[in-house]
């Protein structure tokens, strides 16, 4: 029986990343307030936030600093933009401030609202760049099967999972997609992390060279894929990768919408992962998910083909009509703030032992066939025989189910397929963490029990 609040949710929105036909009966979870990893549902049922939002609310859901930031920010100037050479000061602070904490060289910044419109910007760049340089052929741009880039026309283009591309005419042309690097489910029979990323380094630069390096601009990629399934290269991965692009003049993108801001134990997912890209897609918990913002980080080289773009056309000509959206700014300046005073991303790597210790005892469990993650984000895919790593039929929706049932016993997970994702706000508590497996420990029995009961191994 649904709610009123719940029918009129059915009656009114239509849901991102959701069955629409079974949600019909099923209805919405309908979440009303926050208190730090806490969300609490309208009838008051307490969970907690293991998905930190989507990925993002990495200083929980409470806080007050954040809030006044936002409220001093909105009485004083509530919007003005970048266009036509306007600033505001927020906007060149937090630029300011993104550079100076940035892995690698960046000249300037780029800001929008959405992990999606960061990457849209990214392949524009990447294309306005080379049509600068006098290179019209170099255009195409390698994504990896299963990486996850956003839904917009370009960046869901870039994603490689198929409900992103069937009906929706994707992708569109010049973007290409090579091997995702999961060994567990991509290596072959014997073969070892190390070979299997040669390989994988090898299929990508057989890929440039058949296609003509004169026509490879960029490749992108997440530190650790995220909405993927949580998937962690094996180590040599980058290194490899790295080498190929550098052979053939090809551009490294790092989408760290997850990864950036303390989620692997260090400030920015590529150095966790030995990557140094050209350029970097940042939202998400740049602002804590408090306000929406994202940030393209332009290298020097691109930069100044763009100055001698406009001394050819005229004005650069894209932008968004909240690009460097004050409050937006503020909000980032202060969340940087907060995460450098009160060494959040030290804090989140304390917490990660723990966090693993829990997740290491679930890897004997009866379902799971793989557990993976690095810092404060893992992925326990599900499985039908552990021995022989058989999956489930999809159609038996056996994460979906466990999704369900960890919300019965007040956790908020995401599963995508069949594994169960964790990633919890960053100012997670040892007590916390233990109270999540808790919970999650319960859920997965239960799915265990009905995987049994309804004889699906
Ligand atoms: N890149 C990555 C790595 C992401 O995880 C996401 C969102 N989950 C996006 C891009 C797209 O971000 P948004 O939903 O803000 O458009």
């Amino acid at each position: 029986m649904l709610t009123n609040l719940q029918t009129r949710d059915v009656e009114t929105l239509v849901h991102p990343y959701t069955n629409l036909d079974t949600f019909r009966s099923t209805g919405p979870l309908v979440l009303e307030s926050g208190k730090g990893v806490w969300v609490y549902d309208s009838d008051g049922k307490a969970y907690i936030e293991g998905m930190a939002g989507l990925w993002c609310t990495a200083l929980g859901y409470d806080n007050e600093e954040i809030v006044e930031t936002a409220r001093i920010q909105m009485s004083k100037m509530p919007y003005t933009h970048l266009f036509g050479a306007k600033s505001n000061d927020p906007a060149i602070e937090l630029a300011e401030k993104l550079k100076e904490m940035a892995p690698m060289p960046v000249s300037k910044v780029f800001f929008g609202l959405s992990g999606s419109d960061a990457n849209d910007t990214q392949v524009k760049l990447v294309w306005y760049y080379n049509n600068a340089l006098g290179r019209p052929k170099k255009k195409k741009i390698i994504a990896r099967l299963k990486g996850y880039h956003g839904v917009t026309v370009a960046s869901a283009s870039l994603t490689g999972l198929p409900n992103n591309h069937i009906d929706f005419d994707l992708p569109i042309a010049n973007i290409l997609h090579t091997s995702c690097p999961h060994h567990y489910r991509f290596g072959l029979e014997g073969e070892s992390e190390e070979d299997f990323a040669t390989r994988l380094a090898n299929e990508l630069e057989e890929l440039i060279l058949r296609e003509g390096p004169d026509t490879v601009a960029a490749y992108i990629a997440e530190p650790v894929g995220g909405a993927g399934g949580v998937i962690v290269p094996p180590a040599t991965y980058y290194e490899k990768i790295q080498a190929v692009l550098k052979r053939h003049d090809v551009l490294f993108i790092a989408d760290e919408v997850i990864c950036g801001f303390g989620r692997l134990g260090t400030p920015f997912g590529s150095t966790a992962m030995g990557m140094t890209p050209d350029t970097m897609s940042l939202a998400k918990a740049i602002t804590s998910a408090y306000f929406p913002l994202s940030a393209v980080l332009i290298p020097e080289a691109i930069h100044q083909a763009m100055i001698d773009e406009s001394r050819k056309i005229g004005v650069f000509g894209h932008g968004y009509t909240y690009s460097g959206h004050p409050v937006g700014a503020a909000i980032g300046v202060k969340t940087l703030e907060i995460y450098e005073r009160d060494d959040v991303f030290g804090h989140a790597a304390r917490m990660s032992p723990r966090f693993w210790k829990h997740l290491d005892a679930l890897r004997d469990h009866p379902l799971v066939g793989e557990v993976r993650g690095k810092g404060l984000v893992a992925g326990l895919e599900l499985v039908a025989d552990k021995a022989t790593k058989r999956a489930f039929e999809p159609r038996r929706g056996v994460g979906a189910k466990a999704m369900a049932l960890a919300q019965e016993e007040g956790l908020i997970l995401r599963a995508m397929g069949d594994t169960l994702a964790l990633c919890p706000p960053l100012i997670i508590k040892e007590a916390e963490i233990d109270d999540l497996f808790d919970r999650f420990g319960r859920a997965l029995n239960r799915a265990e029990e009905l995987v049994r009961k309804d004889g699906l191994r």
